[in-house]
């Protein structure tokens, strides 16, 4: 028989799994001697089982349940529904992570109209057994039957004023009598039913809204974006009341160790007198300080800072702590390692070490790398951003804080931008042409596209704040505004954007300045790197993307996407007269133009790595991405080529493909137009030479990087050409440099067929956008369309071009290392999809031995510190 349900007599800190992250901590201080009103856990088991069952909780679980009243009525002396001793218990949800967004809290169960007398009777204070029946009935009508709390708090605003007072506690008896007859009244036109009078029918409908609230969409939206699993569910756990409203005497408070916005050392927190629960944060009435509470309480304080201490040494962490004062009498309702911000989370992980609580290892340990973000990016104004309302939701594709005016095109955002304006440009989608707008907006916030869009993936590259794939937004592109949230936006409205987030704010919401280069976040960064096995390098385009990467860590560039640097200023220009090219002549005439400006960006790569490492990929987009669309640039380009825009345009149409992402791009642009490669590799191999020369002592090595190859013949073509090119380069130099030819891996048959193309690649970067994308069959473009429906029917719990599928995706790069290594032992090995940035992801290239991450210059330092814990994580 398996049990379901625990006294916290039975549990410990160490069954989180079991117990929930409350349940396993209430058991622990229970353990350790602190004052916590006793009390068991149901655990995550039952829950699972709840749902296994279609929703029911079976017989087995409830006589369990039933069975452990008893015994809680044994421990405590009292009994529920009982008119000499009745017994009174809180009902809360804990999963194994604290998780916001599911059923928190019912106090006072097991009350009923006999059993409020008896409590007022037997405590001569009516006041406070009305005030307990009527929040109960408050909660029980909110949690557990949805009906919403706002017909409550309209009835006790409506009280107050027939009764001429401002504050809840300034309510008699007679009155919260009236408003616990009111409440129920209410109830009973919402739901159609007297209220439960019998305690324990109370108590299984407050189990039931725990397991309920388990898959609420809030809950599930927490799980997605903090990698919870589904499976997971969560303990409920009912514990013997202690009362912070009896009187003056009492009251009830939340307290951390140390600040959790700066990770300060000392107490900081709230407390209320006759007060219950929510009251403290709910801001009926302004608490104390929670030095004040000395004052008041001088005894319950000395004992509470003693339980401080006692709990932070025993944790070896910052604590965040529920407590209730019930005639001076300290109780311990709840303890958990505080949810801080990243700067806190720094602070304290050094100042553990340096107190001697936690070694440097645990430190990097302790820090969730997914925190960094705020670290790296400017940010709203934490309290300016609690206050605001979003308007809308989108994909928090990539973080920091934007705001500005509404543009609609990329030619709006430079100009508004030239003339000083802060601007977000709002688009359906963004294409490469978009790219001089991009980066003059603050922020970007796209109607369609994934984490991978096009506007994703650049801005993330860029370090600018871009909400992606707001479905919701009605936009009317051609006359410049869009609909959302039922107000019409037009071009110079302001918004927010919170690129971590994905929300959508309308108006501006104040932004602070980040330091991510303060003393505690340098530390842990170091002690990262000394752990860390993996290196860390950067997708990176430009010399700028670059610097950067370096500065915050970055070891090499692992991929760096050649295409990119045709869209600035001039380039593009030449880049389109190589496509509109009808023979080879023509296309080696414009290749000729592009080749020293690709080999002076080359040059200016090699010289911001410093002899690091640079991964140069072959151009990999299908042509059609590049060609004018506007009916003027079309004019310029047939003025150029001396052809007539007719002939162009067919050309220009000629193009098209019905599956772009499938068609004539990657290595097959090379077997098409080995000239392009041609061109490619001088450029790469003069810049090295050249650099060479200034820094002998860098010793660049060339790593040219063939994508999309499928099929080793394709290899062995497009190598033949970058080899021979290579070669001829080199020897008319008179310089004795190496260079190193390798491929993507991002097509299956790749990943099957690696044993074959090891024998030709020298290294293997798997490229986990195109992999993904071939081998779900999903458009990285597209998928975000069609994923929430996934979400929400449970068929994935995360997206698989965010966070990196193991079970199908993973296995093909596994097959690759093995089959590729086999062959050729010292094959080097990485990852330069958008996975290489996410920590799950980063610990999995750790698992299976990948020699190197490669991710967007911003993430860094989160692959960094996700690498350190993932070798931490092996060595244990
Ligand atoms: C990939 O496919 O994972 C990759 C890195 O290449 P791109 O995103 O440029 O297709
Ligand atoms: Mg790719």
């Amino acid at each position: 028989m398996t049990k379901y349900v625990y006294l916290f007599t039975e549990g410990n800190g160490n069954m989180r799994e079991l117990l929930g992250g409350k349940g396993a901590n209430l058991a622990e201080m229970t353990n350790i001697g602190l004052p916590v009103p006793q009390g068991f856990t149901i655990s995550t088991e039952a829950c699972t089982k709840y749902y296994e069952d279609g929703r029911q909780i079976n017989d087995e679980i409830m006589s369990q349940v039933m069975e452990y009243i008893v015994k809680l009525e044994e421990i405590t002396g009292k009994k529920f529904g009982d008119l000499e001793n009745p017994l009174l218990v809180s009902v809360r949800s804990g999963a194994r992570a604290s998780m916001p967004g599911m059923m928190d809290t019912i106090l006072n169960l097991g009350l009923n109209e006999q059993v409020v007398d008896v409590i007022a009777t037997k405590s001569g204070n009516p006041r406070w057994a009305w005030d307990c029946y009527r929040r109960f009935i408050q909660m029980y009508s909110d949690v557990v039957m949805e009906v919403g709390k706002k017909y409550f708090e309209e009835l006790i605003d409506k009280m107050k004023a027939d009764r001429g007072v401002t504050q809840d506690v300034e309510l008699t008896a007679d009155d919260l009598k009236e408003l616990a007859s009111q409440f129920k009244a209410e109830y009973k036109a919402k739901i159609g039913s007297d209220f439960p009078t019998d305690p324990k029918e109370q108590l299984v409908g407050a189990i039931k809204a725990v397991f309920r609230s388990w898959d609420n969409p809030r809950a599930n939206v927490y799980r997605r974006d903090n990698d919870i699993p589904y499976s997971w569910g969560t303990a409920v756990n009912v514990q013997s009341m202690a009362f912070g409203n009896m009187g003056d005497d009492c009251g009830t408070g939340v307290a951390f160790t140390r600040d959790p916005a700066t990770g300060e050392k000392g107490l900081f927190g709230e407390f209320l007198t006759n007060a219950q629960g929510e009251d403290v944060v709910a801001g009926v009435r302004t608490p104390m300080k929670i030095a004040e509470m000395e004052q008041k309480f001088p005894e319950a304080f000395a004992q509470f800072v003693t339980v401080c201490e006692t709990l932070e040494k025993h944790y070896r962490d910052m604590q965040d702590m529920e407590f209730t004062v019930e005639h001076g009498k300290l109780y311990m309702l709840q303890t958990r390692n505080g949810k801080r911000t990243a700067q806190a989370a720094m602070k304290i992980a050094c100042d553990l070490v340096d107190e001697g609580m936690r070694t440097p290892e645990e430190a990097v340990a302790m820090i969730d790398p997914r925190n960094l973000d705020t670290l790296l990016h400017p940010q709203f104004d934490p309290a300016a951003l609690k206050a605001a309302e979003a308007i809308g939701k989108g994909l928090g594709a990539s973080p920091g804080a934007a705001c500005g005016k509404i543009v609609f095109t990329a030619d709006d955002a430079v100009a508004w931008h030239d003339r000083g304006e802060k601007v977000v440009l709002v688009r359906l989608e963004t294409s490469p042409e978009d790219i001089t707008g991009m980066k003059a907006a603050e922020g970007i916030l796209t109607v369609r596209g994934g984490m991978t869009s096009h506007a994703a993936v650049v801005a993330r590259g860029m370090g600018e704040c871009c909400v992606s794939g707001c479905g919701e937004i009605a936009m009317d592109e051609a006359n410049k505004k869009f609909t959302l949230a039922g107000k019409t936006f037009q071009e110079g409205d302001i918004i927010s954007l919170d690129g971590s987030t994905g929300k959508i704010y309308d108006g501006a919401i104040p932004q602070v300045d980040a330091d991510p280069n303060n003393g505690y976040f340098g530390r842990i960064m170091k002690w990262a790197d000394e752990f860390k096995r993996l290196e860390v390098r950067t997708n990176a385009d430009t010399p700028n993307d670059a610097k950067k990467a370096r500065e915050l860590g970055a070891e090499g560039i692992g991929l760096c996407r050649t295409e990119h640097m045709f869209f600035g200023e001039g380039r593009i220009d030449a880049f389109r007269e190589m496509i509109c090219s009808d023979t080879v002549e023509e296309r080696e005439a414009a290749l000729e133009v592009i080749l020293p400006m690709q080999q002076s960006d080359f040059e200016a790569l090699y010289e911001a790595l410093e002899g690091h490492p640079v991964t140069i990929r072959f151009l990999d987009p299908p042509l059609h991405e590049f060609v004018p669309t506007e009916e003027a640039d079309i004019k310029a380009l047939a003025d150029k080529k001396g052809k007539s825009v007719e002939d162009i345009k067919t050309l220009i149409a000629s193009l098209h493909e019905f599956n772009p992402m499938m068609g004539h791009r990657g290595c097959r642009l090379a077997v098409t137009y080995p000239e392009i490669a041609k061109m490619q590799t001088r450029a790469v191999i003069r810049a090295a030479i050249n650099v060479n020369a200034k820094h002998p002592d860098w010793n660049v090595t060339p790593e040219i990087m063939i994508p999309l190859v499928c099929e080793i013949k394709e290899l062995v073509n497009v190598k033949k050409v970058v080899v021979a090119v290579a070669d001829e380069e080199i020897k008319a130099a008179g310089v004795d440099m190496g260079y190193k030819v390798g491929t993507m891996i991002e097509i299956p048959r790749a990943a099957l067929t690696a044993d074959e193309i090891a024998k030709e690649a020298e290294f293997f970067c798997f490229g986990t956008n195109d992999l993904t994308q071939m081998t779900f069959g999903f458009s990285r473009d597209d998928a975000g369309k069609f994923l929430t429906a996934y979400y929400e029917s449970k068929i994935f719990e995360s997206d698989p071009f965010a966070r990196l599928d193991q079970n199908g995706v993973g296995k093909l790069m596994k097959m690759a290392i093995e089959n590729g290594k086999a062959v050729r032992p010292d094959l080097h090995l990485g990852i330069c999809g958008e996975h290489g940035g996410d920590p799950t992801s980063v610990e999995f290239c750790d698992e299976i031995g990948l020699d190197y991450v490669s991710c967007s210059p911003f993430r860094v330092p989160i692959a960094r510190l996700a690498a350190a814990q993932a070798a931490i994580k092996h060595k244990a």
